[in-house]
Order: C-alpha cells, then structure tokens, then sequence
C-alpha cells in the first residue's frame, strides 16, 4: 500500500497528455467532415448543372391542335404556353403567332404558333375549323295553333331563322303526338332544333262536296246516263269516299234525285244531290243532220246498227269504191236513211267535163236504183263545192255543173260541221269533241263511214245531241243546203 500516492500522480499525467491528444484528433476530423459536405454538395450542383444543362429542351402541356369555332362567334388565338429549360427550372418563351382566324368564313385554317430561345426554335401547330355549330331559332309568332285529329297542321304561324341560312321557316316539320305537336327543323349544316307545344286538336269542319257536269240535267228516256259523280275536298282528311245514294231509270219518265254524301274521319258530313229529268224525245228547233260519204264499206254495218240503237236518220252519199259492200246501200235506204250520190269512182277526171261527171253520176245513181228501186236527186261533189283540185281538169267544170244540176232538179250539199275525220282528227275523241263542241241548229256533220274511228265516235255523238236537245234528221231536197261557194280558177 506504499506506493499508492506515486502511482496515483503518474496516472494523472498520463490521463491530461491523453486529454490533449484526443481534441486535437476530434478537431481535425470536424474539419475532414465540412470538406466531406462541401464536397458532395458541389459535386451535386455540378451534377445539376451538368443535367440541367444536358435535359434544357422547350416544355409545354398538351394542347388542342384541333379547334371548332361557331360561324360568326367572336375568338382570339391563345398561343399554348411554353418554357425553355429543365424540369427545374423553365422559363416561359413567348409565342409569335402565324395566320389569322375569320369566323366569318367557313372552312379550316392552319395557324403557327412560333417560339424562340437564343437559337432554338419551336412551331406549334392549331388547325382551326370554322363550322356552323348553332341550331336554328324557332319561334312562335302566334299562340292559336289549330291541328286536326290526324296530325295535318291547320294553323301554326312560326318563324325559324339560322345564324347561317337565315329564314328556313319552310324547312321545319310538325308531328302530333297526343296533345304535343312537335316542330322539328334542321340547318343547312345538321344542326337540329325542336319545339313542344301543347295542343287541342280537333276538326268540326265539314267536307266540300262539289258536283261534276250540271246540278240539274235532263236525258232523253231510253238514253244511258252516265253519272259523272262528284268531287270532295276536307280540310283534315286527304282522302274520302264519296257515297252515291240514288237511282236512274232511264226507262221511265221522271225526275230522279241522286246525292253524293261524305263524312270526314271526325264525323263531319255533307252532300250535294243532282235532279236528272228523264223526258220523252221532243221534236225542236234544234236539227242535225249526219251525214257519211265514200262508202259504204267495211263500217257501215256497225254504224247503220248504232243509227237503229238510237232510231236516228242520217244521210249516206255513196260509192262504188268497194263493190262488195253495194248492197249496203239498199239496207241503209231500207232503215229510213237518205241515199245521196257522192261518185261513182271517187276519181277527179270526173271533172274533165260536165259530161264527166254526169256520166259518173248517172252510174252512181243506177247502182242506187238497182238497190233502192229508185234514184235520188241529192248530191255531194267529191272534194266539195269549193275543191280546187277540178281546175286542173276543167276550169269552170263545178260551175258548170251546177247549172247542169240545178235544170235537172238535182240538189247538191256541202257541209257546215267538218269531223275532220279525213284530216285533222286522228282518232274517235277527237272526232266526237270536234263534232259535239261545234254542234248547233241545222248543223251538216261531215263523217266517213269507210273510217272504223269516226264511225265509232257516232254513238257519242247522238248520245251528246239527243242529251242537249237536238234531233237528228236525213237531208232531203228541202233540207238547208249549206254551200261553200265555188272556187274561181285562176
Ligand atoms: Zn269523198
């Protein structure tokens, strides 16, 4: 235990030069540590400058590239945003812009839109479609709408305008649903507009029926009547059936009432009704002659059948332009009508001479007496009076014929009602509309009965005369003679 002083002492020194030793290292290693900091910190910004510097490019988010704008629409280009740099740090560019938008003009337009940076350029693109993108305006202009149970639209007073097309009032179409009526209109370009309106639709109109030929008429009994019926106009409903109520007895003399009735699809009724009087035939002022030339032939037979249907008389100025028929000619005398001479041959040398003709005549008229048991005094010229085909035969031939005529007590006829059947009219309509329009007292209707579509106009014909008062008689020597007067030859 001696020792334990000294020993304390020297423990104690060494303890403090430990002491020192220990700071000394502790500081340098404080010092180590800051350089270490430095280090990696410069390290790191060289770092960022170097990937700052190596990622620098012009930076922007997505944008539209594609625009539509609405025709007439006010718009300024925007130029989309845009920086030069990193990630970090950008700094915005601005844009210059290429091209120019016109809402007032449809189509497309590319603008540009160009950014600097020192020497790095960046050109973005805008495709700008100018469109009619607004749907027409329909506007009501009056609140009484008037609409039927089926939809057709009475009344509706609307105007619709377009921002482009302007008034297209005329475009628009209505439908009922229920109490809805639906206008539905669409622009030029696609665009659609609708409208509802509330609706109370109905129809207490009644049809219009309307009468076709004469509300009151008369037939001659035993006629046909031909009921030429009635027409009938609604204002809601397109089609409608006409119901035709009544008789005719054309056997039996009488007034009988005929009434055409229609009823709409809402129930609205009404109707008009035709008197037609069924009279005996009346002898009147009102006389037609018919008269049939160049045959008989291979029509005759069925015409002289339609005279005998209707017991009217004609008048046949005769041929022998087709001898298998002659003996035609004694049936049409024996039916009551007249026989006439026309020519024998039909050919204009009988015009060479008066004694030509008579010769030409004489034989004619043998036929007739050999058919007939006698011989006529009435006559046609071929051609008419007032041919001018004989002055190139014999100059004063007709006139001179006549005079030979008139001695002996021969009467000749032309004609004041042309059928234009040898000309002119093509077929039987046209023969019974050029007859019956021109129809008056003491009409002479020129036919042939050698042509099968006059011959088939003439029960039109009688029909249309005996309806309107006329009497069909057979020309004799005191019938009226219209004459069409001689052409002078030059
Ligand atoms: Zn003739």
């Amino acid at each position: 235990m001696v020792n334990n002083g000294k020993s304390n002492v020297g423990i104690k020194l060494n303890k403090n030069r430990l002491n020192d030793g220990n700071n000394r290292r502790k500081i340098s290693v404080k010092i180590r540590g800051l350089f270490y900091v430095f280090g990696v910190i410069l390290i790191i910004l060289l770092a960022f400058v170097v990937y700052s510097k190596a990622t620098s490019k012009f930076r922007y988010d997505k944008f539209d590239d594609v625009v539509e704008i609405n025709y007439g629409d006010k718009y300024s280009l925007k130029a989309p945003i845009v920086c030069y740099g990193s990630r970090i740090s950008c700094g915005e560019v601005k844009a210059t812009i290429k091209g120019k938008v016109d809402t007032r003009v449809i189509g497309e337009k590319t603008i540009e839109f160009i950014y600097k940076y020192k020497k790095k350029r960046l050109i973005l693109k805008q495709k700008i479609i100018v469109k009619d993108l607004e749907a027409p305006k329909i506007v009501l202009n009056d609140e009484k709408i008037k609409v039927c149970p089926n939809g057709k639209v009475l009344k509706l007073d609307i105007s619709v305008n377009d921002n482009l097309d302007g008034d297209i009032t005329g475009k628009s179409k209505a439908s009922l649903q229920g109490k809805e009526l639906i206008v539905e209109v669409q622009d030029g370009s696609g665009n659609k507009s609708s409208k509802r309106f509330v609706v109370e639709p109905n129809d207490d109109e009644k049809p219009v029926v309307t009468i076709n030929g004469k509300k009151e008429m008369s037939i001659v009994k035993g006629l046909d009547y031909v009921d030429q019926g009635a027409n009938v106009k609604d204002n809601c409903d397109d089609q409608i059936t006409i119901e035709k109520i009544g008789e005719v007895d054309v056997n039996t003399v009488g007034a009988y009432k005929v009434t055409y009735s229609a009823t709409d699809s809402s129930g609205n009724s009404s109707s008009v009704e035709r008197i037609i009087n069924v009279k005996e035939r009346e002898d009147g002022d009102k006389v037609v002659y018919l008269t049939f030339d160049d045959g008989p032939g291979a029509s005759t037979q069925a015409l002289l059948d339609v005279l005998d249907k209707y017991n009217v008389k004609a008048t046949f100025f005769v041929t022998n332009q087709f001898p298998n028929y002659q003996h035609l000619i004694g049936e049409e005398a024996k039916r009551g009508h007249a026989i006439a001479v026309h020519s024998l041959t039909h050919k204009w040398n009988i015009y060479d001479s008066v004694d030509a003709y008579m010769s030409d005549f004489n034989a004619m008229n043998d036929i007739i007496e050999q058919q007939t048991g006698k011989r006529t005094k009435l006559f046609r010229f071929p051609g008419g009076s007032s041919n001018t085909i004989y002055c190139g035969h014999n100059k004063t031939a007709v006139q001179d014929i006549i005079s030979a005529m008139n001695e002996s007590g021969n009467v000749y006829f032309d004609w004041n009602l042309d059928s234009k059947d040898a000309g002119g009219a093509k077929n039987t309509a046209q023969v019974v509309k050029n007859v019956t329009s021109n129809m008056r007292n003491n009409s002479v209707v020129l036919q042939h009965d050698i042509k099968k579509f006059s011959v088939e106009a003439v029960e039109e014909i009688i029909k249309y005369g005996l309806n309107n008062g006329f009497t069909f008689k057979a020309l004799d020597e005191s019938s009226p003679a219209p004459h069409h007067g001689i052409h002078v030859c030059k």
